[in-house]
């Protein structure tokens, strides 16, 4: 397993971790602040920036692009809004090659407004993917599934395993040609009995995108804006992070923390420089 312990080259910061307090130039020139070696933001964050504006922003500072965060929602009640959904994740595809992001990444929603059918939210995620998967190979944008934790199936994903999202990425890249793979995020994952095989599977093709930490707070207090700092919590983050390695995974580890009642309330300088402090010793 690398050694994390003198470096911040490996780690990258999302957008979220920061979100109440930073623009994305702010977080570009933070990250430059404390020799963080990559980014990986949200759109609407780069939205306010102009995605153009970020990308030379981002080049001058330096930085990697760990993932463009997000895509997907692919799932709506009639044709109309799964076009809507299928043109806005084109745009997505493409604000993530203008940034030079190494993936876009997909969460990839949940039931459409009144529906019980789970089983055709997954179809429709699945053709999804299908549809925009030309544009973005045609781009050179590798896409990558974030399976959510179930607690998010009715309104953000119905993809919640590693093995969902393994068998999706077999389904339709069945020559495995690197443009569509996961993204493995400790916080979604980690109780799976079955993420050490699926970790495994997903890295034996080559399809390990990206991995995302943060922890698993007991109790947690909101389902969505109560994510904990690394070592914080329960998660065992160097063993998830060796699985992933021993898998084939070489690349950084971003750190994605959404927290209203803590970590937004912070000095963002000194978020950063605790999750540098974490990164070296929990993750
Ligand atoms: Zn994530």
């Amino acid at each position: 397993m690398r050694d994390f312990s003198n470096d911040t080259t490996l780690l990258s910061l999302n957008t979220a971790t920061v979100n109440a307090q930073w623009t994305l130039e702010q977080c570009i020139a933070g990250c430059a602040r404390h020799g963080i070696g990559g980014i990986a933001p949200w759109r609407d964050k780069l939205d306010e920036c102009g995605a153009a504006r970020a990308a030379g922003l981002i080049r001058d500072a330096g930085l990697r692009v760990t993932g463009l965060c997000r895509g997907g929602l692919f799932p709506a009640a009639t044709p109309a809004g799964r076009q809507a959904a299928l043109d806005d994740n084109r745009r997505a595809v493409d604000d993530a090659a203008t940034i030079g992001a190494e993936c876009l990444i997909l969460v990839v929603g949940g039931l459409p407004a009144g529906s019980k059918d789970i089983a055709g939210a997954r179809m429709q995620v699945r053709d999804g993917i299908a549809a925009l998967l030309e544009h973005a190979r045609a781009g050179g944008m590798p896409l990558a599934v974030e399976p959510l934790h179930p607690m998010y199936a009715a309104d953000r994903a119905c993809v919640n395993t590693l093995r969902q999202a393994n068998d999706l990425c077999d389904a339709l890249d069945t020559d495995a040609d690197g443009g569509l793979g996961v993204a493995v995020d400790v916080y979604h994952v980690w109780w799976d009995p079955d993420l050490e095989a699926e970790i495994a599977r997903a890295g034996a093709a080559g399809r390990i995108l990206g991995f995302h930490v943060c922890d698993w707070l007991v109790p947690t207090t909101d389902l969505l804006l109560d994510r904990g700092m690394m070592g914080d919590g329960v998660i065992d983050i160097p063993k998830i992070r060796g699985w992933v390695e021993a898998a084939g995974y070489g690349g950084a580890s971003e750190v994605e923390i959404f927290s209203r009642d803590n970590w937004w309330r912070r000095e963002p300088d000194d978020v950063l420089a605790t999750c540098i402090a974490r990164h070296r010793t929990m993750v």
